[in-house]
């Protein structure tokens, strides 16, 4: 990083030297940097070393959902630019939480950009539910974010080797992750948890109930999801009525908490299943079918391994939920897969068709 950068006033929203040199030609235009920190109603405040300014989302293309300013972004500000202060444009993001679901509208819809670790929040106060763990892992996994499972309520597990086991049997469901326990009634684990958050930008995922806005607080040693807009980066600031939803950590690193990513379902994660369900997808390599679908083909080495006891029934039954689910979730919302599905599904009934006509063509 260099010396430039680490003075910055926005260091403590996630600036850093490859943001810095992602700016440079806009810097030349005479524009200032700024993260979002908070979207609604078609306006976006943001963060810059001027002060927080008031910004349209719309810019550029602004049909373009996906060119629509969200909490995260880093943008290109005019400081000359009237009143609202126009975002010129954004940097290109590192990863993004995207929506693609919803009844009315067919596109998708940005959550938050430029996260680096997704905190799934499991409550240990109720029964694991691993295939929710599994589905908030794909999620995090296709955003393009690190996951990081923190069981929640570790004081209602006294027993160490209890809490051991649970934490085991998480981390064989989440290969690649990390487990940690935290209590946020008695404050432990959350040192190794601000480390772990220390750089970057993190959001909070989970089911409510889960304790993340406990989590979130004891994080912060204060009350953040009531906490107003009183840290504008110049001390003076105009304060916003309305509350934040990307906040900078005190040791560092910045957590967003968007009320759209509270309520997550699953959304658009084909490769984030793959990874949730890595060895399943490496079993699949093995099939003798390129397209196997593990259901009932021969030679098919996913159903060899749920047959010898190597994988868990559980884990195919709830890969299989997951794909049909986000199948379902992609093809309610993508029109030209939707068609290609429904050809898909044409031509395995003309295969079968000329299957049954080919036997009767026997029995003639
Ligand atoms: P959210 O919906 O995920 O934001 O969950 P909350 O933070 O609102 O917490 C849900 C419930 O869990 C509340 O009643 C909290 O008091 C409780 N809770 C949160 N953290 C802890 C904890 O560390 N230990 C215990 N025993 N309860 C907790
Ligand atoms: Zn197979």
């Amino acid at each position: 990083m260099g010396s430039s950068s680490s003075s910055h006033p926005l260091v403590p929203y996630g600036w850093d030297a490859d943001w810095e040199a992602a700016f440079t030609p806009y810097a030349e235009q005479g524009l200032v940097p700024g993260r979002v920190v908070r979207v609604d109603r078609g306006q976006c405040d943001v963060v810059t070393p001027v002060g927080t300014v008031r910004a349209d989302t719309e810019f550029v293309v602004p049909r373009d959902p996906m060119k629509v300013v969200c909490t995260g972004d880093w943008a290109a500000v005019d400081p000359e630019g009237g009143d609202p202060r126009y975002v010129r444009t954004l940097l290109p993001r590192r990863t993004a939480f995207v929506r693609s679901t919803s009844s009315k509208r067919s596109e998708g819809q940005i959550l938050a950009a430029n996260v680096d670790h997704a905190i799934v929040a499991v409550s240990l106060a109720v029964e694991l539910d691993l295939d929710r763990v599994e589905r908030f892992l794909a999620l995090a996994w296709e955003s393009g974010a690190q996951p990081v499972v923190v069981l929640t309520k570790a004081d209602l597990v006294p027993d160490p080797s209890t809490l051991a086991h649970l934490v085991e049997d998480v981390g064989t469901t989440a290969p690649g992750v990390p487990v940690l326990t935290v209590s946020a009634l008695l404050e432990e684990g959350l040192d190794v948890l601000l480390a772990l958050l220390g750089s970057g930008t993190s959001v909070l995922l989970g089911q409510s109930g889960a304790g993340k806005s406990t989590l979130a607080n004891a994080l912060f040693g204060q009350d953040v999801m009531d906490v107003r807009a009183a840290r504008d980066v110049d001390g003076k600031g105009r304060h916003t009525t309305t509350t934040r939803n990307l906040l900078a950590l005190p040791g560092g690193g910045v957590l967003i908490d968007t009320p759209g990513l509270r309520g997550v379902g699953l959304w658009d994660a084909e490769s984030g299943v793959g990874q949730v369900f890595s060895e399943i997808e490496e079993l699949a390599d093995r099939c003798r079918f390129q397209d196997c679908a593990h259901e009932a083909e021969p030679g098919c080495a996913v159903l060899a391994a749920a047959d010898s006891g190597e994988l868990p029934l559980r884990r195919l039954e709830s890969y299989r939920k997951l794909k049909r689910e986000n199948q379902w979730i992609v093809a309610k919302t993508d029109a030209r897969l939707r068609a290609e599905l429904r050809k898909d599904w044409k031509k395995r009934g003309a295969e079968g068709r000329a299957a049954m006509e080919a036997k009767r063509g026997r029995w003639r």
